[in-house]
């Protein structure tokens, strides 16, 4: 047995398989990053029809058309479009 030939082996087995992982992290980092922008629909700003306020449409409320930031500006916005008739 060649203990020197045994050792070469197990150090390029270690290295591959380092370099491998190596690669396969950096391509997972890269799909994560492409993920994370790569998704306009996920956080579209809207603007609030009472105060103009901008906010992510998730915390917005929708109602006949218009966004809104609260319940509030939306029992406004629909009072005043009532007394507007
Ligand atoms: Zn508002």
């Amino acid at each position: 047995m060649n203990l020197l030939l045994i050792r070469l082996i197990i150090f390029a087995v270690l290295f591959f398989a380092g370099l491998k992982l190596y690669r396969m992290y950096r391509e997972w980092k890269l799909d994560r990053e492409e993920a994370a922008q790569g998704s306009p629909q996920a956080n579209q700003m809207v603007r609030c029809a009472w105060c103009q306020v901008h906010l992510p449409e998730d915390e917005a409320l929708r109602e006949r058309g218009q966004w809104f930031c609260s319940p509030d500006h939306r029992n406004k916005y629909l009072e005043e479009q009532q007394h507007g008739d």
